[in-house]
This record gives C-alpha cells, structure tokens and sequence, in this order.
C-alpha cells in the first residue's frame, strides 16, 4: 500500500549527516534509438484523458488540414501565466543548483532575487499568453508574477530541502543531474515512456528525485508521478527501487514536501496502467508502428469552461471567439461564453 512519509522520517532522511555518507555513485541516462511510435506520458495521457480533440491538436498538429500551418504553431507555441511562472522557478532553481556545483560560496540572496526579476521581464516580454490572447486578462500585472515567483524563491531558501541539499547532498555535487536534456526517454515494461525529473542528486548508494511545484497540491496525481520517476530510475541505472526516494517540493503559497514508500502493489498497478493506458491512446492511430493518427473526426471535443479556458486551441473550436479587432472594439463577455451542453 502506498504510505505518504510523515514529517519526521523525512527529517530524519534530509538530515543524514556528511560523516554517514560513503561511495558515490555515476549516473548515465541511456540512449534509444528514435522509433516514431507513441510514448506514454502522465501529461500527454491526461489531455487524451480530458479532451480528445485537444490531443489530437497537440500531439498531431502537422495533419490538422483546415489551418495554416502558422497558425498551428502560433497557438501551440502559446503559454500561460501560470505555466510561465513555473517555467521562470523552474529555470532559476536550475542556475542555482549549476552555480552550487561550481562554487559553495554563500548565495546572495537579493542578487537571486534580482537575477528572477531580470527573468520574469524577459520570458513575459517575449511569449504570447492564452489569457491576452483570449482577452480573458488583458492587462495582467508583471508586480503579481514577480510577487509568486519571489515567495516560491524565499520559500526554497528557508526550507528543509535547501539545508539538506547544502548539509547532505553537496559532498557528490559532480554527479547532480540538473534539468537533463531531453524528454526523459525511458522503456517500462518494452514500452517506451517519458519521465522528465527536474532534479536528481545520489547520495551515499541512493538516488533522491526532487520535483518543483508552483501550483496547487494533488496527492492522487503527483503520487502518480513519484511512482513513475521511481519507476524510471529503477528502469534508467538500475537502482533498486528500497534506494530512491522520489519527492514533490511544493514552493507556493508556503513550502512543503511530499514524499511516498512503493509498495509493490503500487508499482504492479502502475505497470498496467502504463500499459493499459498506452493501448488506449494507440486506439486512435491508424498506424500504430509509425504513430500516424485516426481522422480528427474520430478525435471529439469535450468541451468544459474551465478545460476550454485554459485551451490554446480554443478558437479552432469556437471560431466566434477568435480573437480580431472587432471582437477587442465589443469587449466579449468573457465570463459568459456560450458552451454546448455538458
Ligand atoms: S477548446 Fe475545449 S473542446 Fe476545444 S480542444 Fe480545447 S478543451 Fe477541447
């Protein structure tokens, strides 16, 4: 049965000391050769999960027939404020764990603060935004992403995690593996899977697997995720899996951490829904092998206004709300768009 870690036992695994730690361990990700075949992702199963025609969008925009191809691109290319918030911790915590491996000085705070700021003003100043782009928030505030992202930094830097990383984790900072290249590849069970981590540090004959969040907990979904990036690091460099410890760091409002024991029952029922789950998706190819998709008649709409909100693809489905300057001069009434029947 799968058992969350209560505050203590993750204490006591943050706190192992320095003088406790042994051999260290080298961490090589494997290559495959490309096949086209489909891989299974927790991300790309829930879209297939939650909106057919949203996957078959994103996954299979180059046979979508009635648009521009420029078009596709421009709406896939969007992003959204909460994504790029995300994107933006997730890239400092990436230059701040690089600067780590090459010196230990103490980090100056206000400069990494500042250094987040510089980021923000860059990736908003350069990115399309469904929210602008919908006219859901047209005239969003930079201060509010500055805001979330400086309280995700402060809540890193007075955690457990920070301390652990700098107490226990530190001594074997050459083998760190910080945002890997890649999506992940991995095969569970002849499979071809993806399993992206952002951050993962050995220690002592262990491997650790911290995952940055910035939006909200959701147990049931993450311990998903933990199971899978055991699954992939078992799958990856052979480490048994009493030896990862697989965690969700969760940066905003406040800091907290999430953390599971694998039973084997779990990872059983994990494998089949792997598998089960990859059988469903390649129901919609015509050719499986080459991963050619099924017509995108076969591929419905599933339409919801909090789904359909958060679309990039929304004015494919709902051309009356595409954005142009008559629709800008009016000012829809964006609260109130008009949804078939759920
Ligand atoms: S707008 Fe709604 S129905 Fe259309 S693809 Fe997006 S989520 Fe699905």
């Amino acid at each position: 049965m799968k058992r969350l870690l209560n505050q203590s036992e993750l204490s006591t695994m943050i706190a192992k000391p320095i003088a406790d730690q042994q051999a260290t361990m080298q961490l090589t990700f494997p290559t495959y050769p490309f096949t086209p075949i489909l891989g299974w992702s927790i991300s790309r199963f829930e879209l297939f999960d939650k909106c057919k025609r949203q996957y078959y969008y994103t996954y299979y925009s180059k046979y979508v027939k009635d648009v521009p191809s420029y078009k596709m691109s421009q709406l896939r290319e969007m992003t959204s404020i909460p994504l790029e918030t995300g994107n933006v911790v997730h890239d400092v915590l990436e230059a701040f764990l690089k600067r780590l491996q090459k010196s230990d000085r103490d980090i100056d705070e206000e400069r990494f603060i500042g250094y987040a700021r510089d980021l923000v003003k860059r990736y908003f100043s350069e990115k399309t935004f469904i929210e602008q782009y919908y006219l859901y928030d047209e005239h969003f505030s930079l201060e509010r992403v500055y805001g979330k992202v400086e309280t995700c930094l402060r809540n890193f830097m007075n955690s457990p995690s920070y301390n652990w990383i700098f107490m226990a984790a530190l001594h074997d900072r050459g083998n760190w593996i910080i945002e890997p290249t890649g999506y992940g590849e991995t095969r569970l069970d002849d499979l071809k899977v993806y399993c992206k981590m952002d951050f993962l540090l050995p220690v002592d004959n262990c491997v650790y697997i911290l995952d940055w969040k910035t939006g909200k907990r959701d147990e049931v979904k993450h311990s998903r995720q933990l199971i899978g990036y055991s699954a992939a690091a078992n799958a990856l460099f052979d480490i048994p899996w009493n030896r990862i410890f697989p965690r969700i760091v969760y940066l905003y409002p406040g800091f907290d951490e999430m953390e599971i024991a694998v039973s084997d029952d779990d990872r059983e029922r994990f494998f089949g829904q792997i598998k089960d789950e990859t059988e469903a998706m390649y129901a919609f190819c015509s050719d499986v092998e080459k991963n050619v998709p099924l017509q995108i008649d076969a591929f419905p709409m599933s339409p919801s206004p909090s789904l359909c909100r958060q679309c990039r693809y929304r004015e494919l489905c709902f051309p009356q709300w595409r954005q142009d300057d008559a629709q800008k001069k009016e000012g829809p009434d964006v609260q109130n768009i008009p949804f078939p029947q759920e």
